[in-house]
């Protein structure tokens, strides 16, 4: 083989280790985290997600981001109980997205010295995930925000730090974010991570969400300053609620689909396209713990629908969280099959529908209020026929 045949094998060979999982990618940022020289970035795309881009020339092919992607290396564990959950405190149960199980397990989780690393959401900047080691902090975690939060290489930083300084550190995100940090995370010190996943569809875009945002905030002429996702509203139990608050003092609650973020949410048109897919939905989870609705018909008395968690223990350390709990709130165990029957991404991810395809780009052109009345046209047709025979009855 002569030199400048060598020479062009070496070129070819270079980037060949790098990871690539086109529509697979979760968008953790694992990868970029793992490249010792660098030469990943996370980019956004026209969707508004977050992918690896790689600059093959200066790649070295170790080949350390496919090790790093939990689409190649995953260990899940399977449940061992379940629980419902209610807290006692007023103030979480108002503020969290089902029975405040989150708060509550953070709260006693800083209680006893550790840090909590957690998504925090801002109606002007978006979302972040905080790292926080008090309990007045906690406030701004709870919640759920139905929209992708990317997880940030100094995110991972944060995380190890804390560990390395011999804190202890409660981490809850989506399924693919859990195993990002738990592939991240160096051997020596994971005894001191402690990881939650939540039961996860899917997640909209950033991009959506601003576009959303900032079509309200024109439509109503005022800025917006709060945006909760599941208020919890008398009368409308087991519904989620969507509350827009504004700088000029109106407040609107809007139910369900009638609301056109959660409405596209609802009817999985905006979705990354890795949630179609998403290996995790399934019984087998990612964190020690794993919290979700608990919308089994059979409620005890004391529990009230859509404020009530579902909880499940996958691990010792799971199992440790909620020795913690203490008196913080209600917990039942509950027959682990029967708990988790109805719950779609315990069994598999959500399927893709047709308008998919055209969320984004429509998105593009006439905005997010309109994109999503015409892909949820199932739900426009309803709602317009409900109207119609409303106003004639
Ligand atoms: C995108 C998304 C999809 C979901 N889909 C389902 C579902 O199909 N079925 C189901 O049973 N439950 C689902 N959940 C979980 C559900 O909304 C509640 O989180 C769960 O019931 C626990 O409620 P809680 O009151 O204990 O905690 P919450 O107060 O809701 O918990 C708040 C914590 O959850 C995590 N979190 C919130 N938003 C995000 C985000 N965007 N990305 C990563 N982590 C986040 C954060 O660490 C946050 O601080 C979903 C949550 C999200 C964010
Ligand atoms: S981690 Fe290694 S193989 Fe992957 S992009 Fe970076 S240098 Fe290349
Ligand atoms: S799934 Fe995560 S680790 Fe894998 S390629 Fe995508 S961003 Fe990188
Ligand atoms: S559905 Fe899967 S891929 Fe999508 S955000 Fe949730 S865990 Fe990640």
């Amino acid at each position: 083989m002569s030199k400048s045949q060598k020479e062009l094998t070496v070129q070819r060979g270079r980037g060949t280790m790098a990871v690539d999982k086109g529509i697979y990618c979760t968008g953790c940022g694992a990868c970029e985290r793992a490249c010792p020289v660098g030469c990943i970035e996370m980019a956004v795309d026209s969707e508004g997600f977050s992918f690896p881009r790689i600059d093959k020339t200066t790649c070295i092919d170790c080949g350390k981001c496919e090790k790093a992607c939990p689409l190649n290396n995953n260990t899940l564990q399977r449940s061992k109980n379940a629980y419902c959950y209610t807290a006692k405190t007023s103030s979480i149960l108002s503020t969290s997205a089902s029975g405040g199980a989150f708060s509550s397990i953070a709260r006693a989780f800083v209680s006893d010295g550790g840090a909590v690393i957690a998504v925090s959401d801002d109606v002007q900047k978006g979302s972040s995930f905080e790292l926080v080691s008090t309990g007045e902090e906690l406030s701004s975690f709870a919640g759920s925000k139905y929209y992708q939060c990317d997880l940030k290489s100094s995110d991972f930083v944060k995380i190890e730090s804390a560990l390395k300084q011999g804190v202890c550190v409660l981490f809850c995100g989506t399924p693919c974010q859990v195993l990002a940090v738990k592939n991240a995370v160096p051997k020596r010190l994971q005894h001191g991570l402690y990881l939650i996943d939540i039961i996860c569809q899917g997640v909209p875009s950033r991009t959506s969400i601003d576009a959303y945002r900032r079509e309200v905030e024109k439509r109503k002429g005022s800025k917006l300053l709060q945006h909760v996702f599941r208020a919890k509203v008398k009368g409308e139990e087991g519904h989620y609620v969507s509350r827009l608050s504004f700088a000029d003092g109106d407040r609107c609650d809007q139910v369900g689909g009638d609301n056109l973020f959660t409405r596209a949410f609802m009817y999985q048109v905006s979705l990354r396209e890795s949630c179609y897919q998403c290996p995790f939905a399934r019984q087998e989870r990612a964190g020690d713990l794993t919290l979700g609705d608990y919308w089994s018909e059979s409620l005890e008395e004391g529990y009230v629908r859509g404020s009530t968690s579902l909880i499940l223990e996958n691990t010792k350390k799971g199992a440790e969280l909620l020795g913690q709990l203490g008196s913080l709130g209600r917990i039942q165990k509950v027959p682990l099959e029967a708990a988790t029957a109805d719950n779609i991404p315990l069994h598999h991810p959500v399927s893709r529908p047709f308008a998919r395809s055209f969320f984004y780009p429509l998105m593009r052109k006439i905005g997010f209020m309109r994109a999503s009345k015409l892909c949820c046209w199932r739900y426009s047709l309803k709602h317009a026929v409900r109207r119609c025979v409303g106003s004639r009855g």
